[in-house]
């Protein structure tokens, strides 16, 4: 055991002890294997997130090379229209780089929370409000539902708002115009459910439980195309969850619209 915890400590993170017996010794070699196994995977995400910004930073910014190099060749005459899209590839790579590091904040538990009782209508509202326009611009209905008094959730209310805008902005990218939005909470035992219903493109059922994974995206070239930093969710999730709740989405198929809904405790 003192051999295979000198070689993890190395970095061998894939050294196992072989279990004879089911004594205290037994018992601690089984915990050096789990925390091993921990070690492993943990090396495993941080090499896979290391490949994934590459991978992400690499296309807007061999567009925005190529337009420069082009420029400066002379082969590309400079445009207001050229200047608007290369401003458009490096407000790109910007969001990633500003999701990331909002990420890496709450993951590693550096954001302070300010939870307090809050009423669920009065943070929906401030949700509303905030992509109202948007909503119109794209020609998209947004409408909520108001059932009877719900009492106060324990929640940080700019964090859930955060949540509550990124769902909203999510169901206007993906619902075409003439389409429907529509918000709600309803109370489910201890807990207040929050909803996000729309009518958009849907979500095949063999992507729903990978839509919360980091840089996950079912139509890779359409969400870049439209924007997306692919971790939204993500940081959604993170945040919820930070405040005791959970978060789901649901869709019956492609074109059947998209649910997504998360819970938070009741204030006592
Ligand atoms: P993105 O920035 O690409 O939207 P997100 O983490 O917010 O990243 O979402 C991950 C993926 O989940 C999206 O790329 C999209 O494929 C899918 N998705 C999220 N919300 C919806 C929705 N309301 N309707 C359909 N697909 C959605």
């Amino acid at each position: 055991m003192a051999t295979a915890s000198q070689a993890i400590a190395a970095g061998s993170y894939q050294t196992r002890v072989v279990i004879r017996e089911h004594d205290e010794l037994g018992d601690l070699a089984a915990s050096l294997n789990a925390m091993a196994s921990a070690l492993e995977e943990a090396e495993q995400r941080r090499v896979h997130l290391i490949g994934d910004v590459a991978h992400e930073i690499r296309t807007p910014l061999a567009t925005v090379r190529g337009y420069l190099e082009g420029l400066a060749d002379g082969v590309v005459e400079p445009s207001p229209e050229l200047f608007a899209q290369l401003h458009d590839e490096t407000g790109r790579i910007q969001r990633l780089v500003d999701d990331l590091q909002e990420l890496s904040r709450v993951e590693s538990g550096r954001i302070t929370l300010h939870t307090r009782p809050i009423a669920p209508m009065r943070l929906i509202d401030a949700a509303a409000s905030r992509l109202a326009s948007a909503f119109d611009e794209k020609n998209v209905r947004l409408s909520v539902e108001r059932r009877g008094a719900l009492p106060d959730v324990l929640a940080d209310e700019d964090r859930t708002i955060q949540v509550l805008t990124n769902l909203l902005s999510n169901a206007l990218r993906y619902t075409p115009g003439e389409g429907e939005v529509r918000l709600g909470a309803a109370r489910e035992d201890q807990f207040i459910r929050f909803s996000v219903r729309d009518t958009g493109t849907g979500i095949p059922a063999e992507h729903l439980p990978r839509v919360f994974d980091r840089f996950y995206r079912v139509d890779p070239a359409r969400s870049r195309a439209m924007g997306g930093s692919g971790i939204g969710l993500t940081i959604a999730r993170s945040l919820v969850e930070s405040q005791g709740g959970t978060i789901s989405a649901e869709s019956a198929g492609s074109d059947q619209g998209s649910l997504f809904g998360f819970t938070l405790p009741i204030a006592h």
